[in-house]
């Protein structure tokens, strides 16, 4: 009796597996690595002294989907796979929305077809688009700002309608805010390709000398300093929550909806401070043009998650710079 995680090869994915491992659970994850490196195996291993099954397969194919059910015996999903670069969603719209929506709606179907029921999806805090914070899991959706977003927007959708048609079913939709930080071995952790888009692996590359400086995309924002302010959640309080929600659809049927975030904003200015005072290393940065479609301030309400899940973020922001910075300066140029 497995817990499958698609898209496990990658950053929350690969946290999370050795969130299950530990706890006792057998893993097998599939993913095409597209985004991620199959070296993540081993620092799993060396971390966890258990290799989890790896399934070469790209979700989208229904035969290689069918087969991860017909060699192991699947009790729950946790569907990590997709792809997740904003920008490149707005070139790439319709790979974004095939990739996307297919895994899932072919997991799904698969999943159906072999009587599995329980199934977790990394949602994003973007399907809110432009609402007030605190963000509550019954705030409005939709109004997202590119084709990325949408495609999560989409899969709640599909999710919430075969929740209505098959009482037998038990979906969690997680809504991540911002995930950063590593684990603590320095093993794994976040390896994006080419120039960062998110905040922590730029500030990571330009402490470690890849990136000359880092742009702090506006200063006119209505917050306290006038930076952008988000909700950062470490990875490994994040890869806990995926353990939670799968006991909970364990225990349940229905479709129930978590934010996963610390309850918390914080801004740019503050945290590229709390990176430099933490690691004692420098962060050149300058003040640029805010970047197109931000908003100003983003954070979660985080009670629902503690009330039903019992589950919260424990860890602090100087935790995730420091882990960060540790994975970075321990791996310059990734896996
Ligand atoms: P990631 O890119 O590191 O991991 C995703 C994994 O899915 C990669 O290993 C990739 O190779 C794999 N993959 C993509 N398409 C696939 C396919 N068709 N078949 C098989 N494998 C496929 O991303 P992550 O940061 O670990 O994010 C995991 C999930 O969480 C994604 O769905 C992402 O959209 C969502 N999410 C991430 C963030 C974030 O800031 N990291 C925030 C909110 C939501
Ligand atoms: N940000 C920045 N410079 C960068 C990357 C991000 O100033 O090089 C800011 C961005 O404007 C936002 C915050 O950092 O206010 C978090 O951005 P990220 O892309 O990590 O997350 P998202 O905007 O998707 O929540």
């Amino acid at each position: 009796m497995s817990i499958l995680l698609s898209g496990g090869a990658g950053y929350i994915g690969s946290h999370t597996a050795v969130a299950l491992l530990q706890a006792g659970q057998d893993v097998v994850i599939a993913d095409n690595f597209c985004n991620s490196s199959p070296k993540v195996l081993d620092r799993i291993e060396a971390i966890t002294g258990k290799r989890p099954a790896l399934i070469d397969a790209d979700l989208c194919d229904r035969e290689a989907a069918d087969a991860i059910f017909r060699s192991h015996t699947i009790t729950g999903v946790v569907h990590f796979a997709g792809l997740k670069a904003v920008g490149e969603s707005v070139q790439k719209p319709l790979l974004y929305y095939r990739n996307n929506l297919d895994s899932a709606l072919t997991l799904l179907e698969v999943m159906q077809a072999h009587g599995c029921r329980q199934f977790v999806f990394s949602s994003s805090a973007t399907v809110y688009g432009d609402q007030p914070a605190p963000l509550h899991e019954d705030s409005p959706t939709g109004g997202c700002s590119n084709p990325y977003g949408w495609t999560k927007f989409m899969i709640e959708q599909i999710l919430l309608s075969a929740c209505a048609a098959d009482p037998a079913l038990s979906v969690v939709l997680l809504r991540y805010f911002n995930p950063v930080g590593a684990h603590e071995s320095g093993l794994i952790g976040e390896n994006p390709n080419g120039i960062p888009n998110n905040l922590m692996p730029y500030i990571t590359q330009v402490a470690v000398g890849r990136r000359e400086k880092l742009t702090i995309f506006g200063n006119d924002y209505p917050t306290p300093d006038g930076t952008g302010v988000r909700d950062y959640i470490h990875v490994v309080d994040l890869a806990n929550g995926h353990l939670a929600a799968l006991n909970y659809c364990a225990a349940h049927t229905g479709c129930e909806i978590f934010n996963l975030g610390t309850g918390h904003g914080v801004s740019v200015l503050e945290m590229v401070e709390t990176f430099e005072s933490v690691n004692h290393v420098a962060v050149p940065h300058v003040i640029g043009p805010r970047r197109a479609g931000d908003l100003a301030t983003v954070y979660a309400s985080a009670e629902k998650a503690e009330r039903m899940l019992g589950w919260k973020a424990e860890k602090t922001l100087a935790d995730m710079c420091r882990d960060s910075w540790n994975w970075q300066s321990k791996n310059p140029n990734g896996y």
